[in-house]
């Protein structure tokens, strides 16, 4: 025997188990109804989903969509985003807020994210407008909201639409309000995933603006606004009626689930203060963040994510590499250097296991592991 620990069950990245558990009984008779009725396409489901979430955040309409993906192109589309228009998207995020961007012939300008939290840098915005530049997307990146105020006061200046990438943050806040709610056209995915999640893929646009949540309905139904009469060319991009059924019952434990990731969140943070060689997340002020991830620092992260992994520790890495440095974005010619906050990130950040029903057995596993991966990372560097 080397090493003496006791067995111990893999710490999973990601668990949903619990969350199906809980919402089994509500769902299965309505699916049941639905397969029996054949009602799959908008209905009752959809109709109270759309209504309870646009209650939930504090907008006035929410329109549900097939993905996140489609739920950004829709968005940009609906705002009037074109061929040859410059959208600035920050340079770490996942790969659909730029891809979105691109789908409809506009230019995805990239631009860095602050040090401290990952998030759309306000000063990096600025220095990127271009007479052609006609949108900025934040994104609130790992579940706490982007600077919201400080750029909207530069796409005022600029008379630029600002539309929120808010994939990661359902439920998150700021003292303006719910993530989604925070622009004049917001885009989320419900990726099972995501702190909001489907039994597939589903996602929304949100907007109090009743003119262009018709353009985003329109467009998202071959733009047909009524049945066979074809107003513009649109994409298939409806939210499926068995989704709806999910999502309203994760919907109405959403807040409770998101309060456990608080909690497990506040848990990492007293097991890991004081163990060196970790760089914890930082909340910005005022913010109100659902953890979707639980995002730290460490030098050598391939070793000690290969490590933990070795342990049964599951890690995930958001992202490995910043999207103008991906093969699909070679042809824009970004340069190394151009983006030193995401270029330096991307090789050290290490997303710990996090989920709603984590609990204080499994992280004090993921610690210990930690511990000892950080401690041969420091002896090798000292011999
Ligand atoms: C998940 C995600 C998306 C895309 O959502 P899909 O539903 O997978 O298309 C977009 N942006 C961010 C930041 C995401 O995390």
């Amino acid at each position: 025997m080397t090493g003496g620990l006791p067995f111990l069950d893999a710490v999973p990245f990601v668990d949903l188990g619990a969350q199906q558990a809980e919402i089994v009984d509500e769902v299965l008779p309505v699916w049941r109804a639905q397969l029996e009725s054949a009602a799959f396409m908008g209905g009752p489901e959809v109709d109270a989903f759309e209504r309870e979430f646009a209650d939930y955040l504090g907008v006035r309409h929410v329109i549900g969509v097939s993905n996140g993906t489609d739920a950004l192109e829709l968005a940009y589309r609906a705002v009037g985003i074109g061929t040859g228009d410059e959208v600035i998207v920050p340079a770490n995020t996942f790969i659909a807020t730029a891809e979105a961007v691109s789908r409809i012939g506009a230019v995805p300008v990239f631009v860095d994210v602050d040090d401290d939290h990952l998030l759309l840098d306000p000063d990096a915005v600025a220095a990127a407008i271009t007479p052609r530049t006609r949108a900025i997307v934040p994104v609130h990146l790992f579940g706490q909201t982007a600077p919201m105020e400080q750029i909207a006061s530069i796409a005022r200046a600029h008379d630029l639409v600002v539309i929120e990438d808010a994939a990661q943050a359902q439920g998150a806040a700021s003292a303006a309000g719910r993530a989604g709610a925070l622009s004049r056209v917001a885009a989320t995915s419900f990726y099972p995933g995501k702190n909001l999640g489907a039994a597939g893929d589903a996602g929304a646009v949100m907007t109090d603006d009743a003119a262009l949540a018709a353009r985003v309905r329109t467009l998202g139904a071959h733009g047909s606004a009524v049945k066979y009469v074809h107003d513009v060319v649109g994409v298939n991009a409806r939210l499926d009626a068995v989704q709806a059924v999910v999502l309203r019952a994760k919907l109405r434990r959403l807040d409770g689930w998101n309060a456990m990731r608080r909690a497990a969140a506040a848990r990492y943070a007293a097991m890991l203060t004081g163990l060196d060689g970790v760089r914890l997340p930082a909340v910005r002020p005022g913010n109100d963040d659902v953890w979707h991830l639980f995002v730290v620092r460490v030098d050598d992260r391939d070793r000690v994510a290969a490590v933990l992994a070795a342990a049964g520790v599951g890690t995930g890495i958001h992202y490995p590499t910043p999207v103008p440095f991906t093969a699909a974005y070679a042809s824009l010619g970004y340069r190394r250097g151009q983006f030193p906050v995401a270029e330096a990130a991307a090789g050290r950040i290490l997303s710990l296991p996090m989920f709603p029903h984590l609990s204080e057995a499994q992280q004090e596993q993921v610690v210990g592991a930690l511990a000892g991966a950080l401690r041969r990372t420091t002896e090798r560097i000292a011999s």
